[in-house]
């Protein structure tokens, strides 16, 4: 299948929303019990490969051969995956979380918005299976649980007798030959597997390009000079900044009084470091708590994570324990990221490069797009911000490629750098 072909039909492949126009996606036919049986044979084989690898003896090796590979279960992953399979494609799909879905998982539960544009474009969808997956989440999962969310996705993909699926399975090299990817290895340490695949096309939706870096492909991280590209709004000097990592939480009223003792290392928050930013509802936290686009969202992820727990817990001690929000008294957490959702860190570099050139419409329409952006090109400035507002990119004026900006205000406040 053409690239353009698949992107199109996959929908919201990359980071945020697309919408595609799709016709005629059927819906899959429902897989048998006993071909899941055969699935669970291929991938836990009970006469495996006698060799074992001198590095991991105690690893089963399994052999895996498939027309598409793809790396990472996220919403990219979950869209490639499926696309791939309703058109024929043997897939394997290879996940290092026990859950489907990424960022949109109940692990970080960034929910999928973006087309609509928070009601700014009444009507507008993000369409292609995306579509296809929040329509069948409205009518199976009216009480909203993130949970059951993960459990669609993963029935999607098991429904598809085309994908094998490895969860809890990290890709971690690639084995190429005269600049084509052949085949990678991944391990399952929950089973103890050691699967080798090779594959007719490989994707990387890892969300942190792992594959791409395995491959040997070229990449880039951070803002580019504002001389490379002549692009205005980039800074003076090229540098590793990006957008952070953020962790969310839930809450909610228990109608009886419901204390909070922070730990001794929460970040002590007070109003004045939160002037510039709302924190009167509490159902569902804040994604404006973004922290490490300073450091390397990837090498560092486990101070990210720690310093955004901290800071998460600062501001739920703040509303809880200041006195200025009386009737939070009653509301607790009951659930806290533990998993930082990351926005950015390493980037392939494709076909096409986009540049800000681009998203201003001063190229023209592009003649090969599959897609229309639907929220604005989201510039989250990762030092301090002393004003509380953040140094946005300019409007876009494509009308058709990334649509026009919403009121999304996208600074990170001093609380929270
Ligand atoms: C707080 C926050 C707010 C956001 N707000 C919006 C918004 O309003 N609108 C919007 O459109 N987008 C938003 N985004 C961005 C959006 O969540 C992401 O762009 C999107 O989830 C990316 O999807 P993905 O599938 O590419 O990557 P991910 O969701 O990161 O999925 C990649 C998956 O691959 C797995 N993986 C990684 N490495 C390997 C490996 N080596 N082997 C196997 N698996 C691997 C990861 O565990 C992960 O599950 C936000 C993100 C955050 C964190």
């Amino acid at each position: 299948m053409r690239r353009r072909d698949f992107l199109a039909l996959a929908g919201g492949l990359t980071g945020y929303s697309v919408v595609v126009k799709v016709d005629g996606l059927a819906a899959a036919p429902p897989s048998t019990r006993e071909a899941l049986a055969e699935a669970f044979q291929r991938i836990a084989p009970p006469r495996a490969l006698e060799r074992r690898l001198a590095a991991e003896p105690h690893l089963t090796l399994v052999d895996l051969d498939c027309d598409v590979l793809v790396a990472g279960g996220g919403m990219a992953g979950v869209c490639a995956a499926v696309a791939a399979a309703r058109n024929g494609a043997r897939v394997v799909l290879l996940q290092d979380r026990s859950r489907l879905g990424g960022n949109a998982s109940s692990e970080v539960k960034m929910h999928i918005v973006g087309a609509d544009c928070h009601g700014a474009r009444p009507g507008w969808r993000e369409g292609g299976l995306i579509e296809e997956f929040r329509l069948d989440d409205a009518v199976n999962n009216p009480q909203r649980s993130f949970e059951f969310w993960d459990l669609l996705l993963y029935d999607k993909v098991l429904s598809e007798p085309n994908i094998t699926l490895l969860l809890d399975t990290v890709l971690y090299a690639a084995e190429t030959e005269n600049g084509l990817i052949r085949r990678v290895p991944a391990r399952c340490d929950k089973t103890e597997h050691l699967y080798r695949v090779t594959a007719r096309l490989f994707l990387d939706c890892t969300g942190d390009s792992r594959l791409a870096l395995e491959a040997g492909a070229e990449t880039r991280w951070g803002r580019e000079p504002k001389s490379e590209f002549n692009e205005s709004l980039a800074p003076a000097l090229g540098d590793r900044q990006t957008l952070g990592s953020s962790i969310l939480f839930t809450a909610r009223d228990y109608g009886r009084p419901m204390p909070f003792r922070p730990p001794k290392w929460a970040r002590p928050v007070t109003k004045e470091m939160l002037k510039f930013r709302s924190v009167g509802s509490w159902e569902y936290g804040y994604w404006w708590i973004e922290w490490g686009g300073q450091l390397d969202t990837i090498r560092d992820n486990e101070r990210i994570r720690f310093e955004l727990l901290a800071i998460v817990l600062g501001v739920w001690d703040y509303i809880k324990n200041s006195g200025d929000l009386p009737s939070s008294a009653t509301w607790a957490m009951d659930w806290i990221g533990a998993l930082p959702g990351k926005r950015e860190n390493r980037r392939v570099i494709g076909d096409y490069l986009l540049t800000q050139h681009d998203l201003e419409g001063r190229n023209g329409e592009p003649v090969d797009a599959v897609a229309i952006g639907g929220w604005p090109f989201d510039d989250h400035p990762p030092a301090v911000s002393t004003s509380g507002r953040s140094r946005r990119s300019a409007p876009s004026a494509c009308p058709r490629f990334i649509a026009s900006p919403c009121a999304a205000s996208t600074a990170a406040t001093s609380a929270t750098s």
